[in-house]
């Protein structure tokens, strides 16, 4: 019997295709499919999925006061509401010295009464006074 093996194994060169620039783009499209941004205002936080955007939320736009459960527009006021609200020295303490402190921050002026801080808000910040029913 003769070798049936036909050497029809051809070491052909084929040709590379090394040269084909579309990685970059192709690369692009796979690793931020579905980025989205947070939306809040003066948020700049990118997120990837929904439950990534709720913990983002959760942690950096809602402000609940764990005493009494009232939600606040910022860590600071929350801050500040926890002090005013549920510290009871905080009363004692105003007798004596202005506590009620401004809700903006680098704003070092304090207030004997809130309402005066809410007409300093109001007239220095530009806060309108239904902003400041807390
Ligand atoms: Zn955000
Ligand atoms: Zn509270
Ligand atoms: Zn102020």
């Amino acid at each position: 019997m003769g070798v049936n093996v036909s050497a029809s194994i051809q070491n052909e060169a084929r040709p590379v295709h090394g040269t084909d620039t579309s990685d970059a783009s192709w690369s692009a499209r796979c690793t931020s499919p579905t980025e989205f941004n947070c939306g809040e205002p003066g948020c700049a936080y990118v997120l990837h999925s929904p439950v990534e955007y709720e913990h983002h939320y959760n942690s950096s736009h809602v402000h609940v006061c764990s005493a009494c459960g009232q939600s606040l527009p910022s860590e600071r006021v929350l801050e500040l509401h926890i002090s005013e609200t549920h510290d009871p020295f905080f009363k004692v303490l105003n007798l004596r010295q202005p506590m009620y402190e401004c809700f903006i921050e680098g704003c070092a002026l304090k207030f004997m009464a809130e309402n005066d801080r809410r007409q300093h808000l109001v007239v220095t910040h530009q806060y309108s006074s239904n902003c400041l029913d807390l």
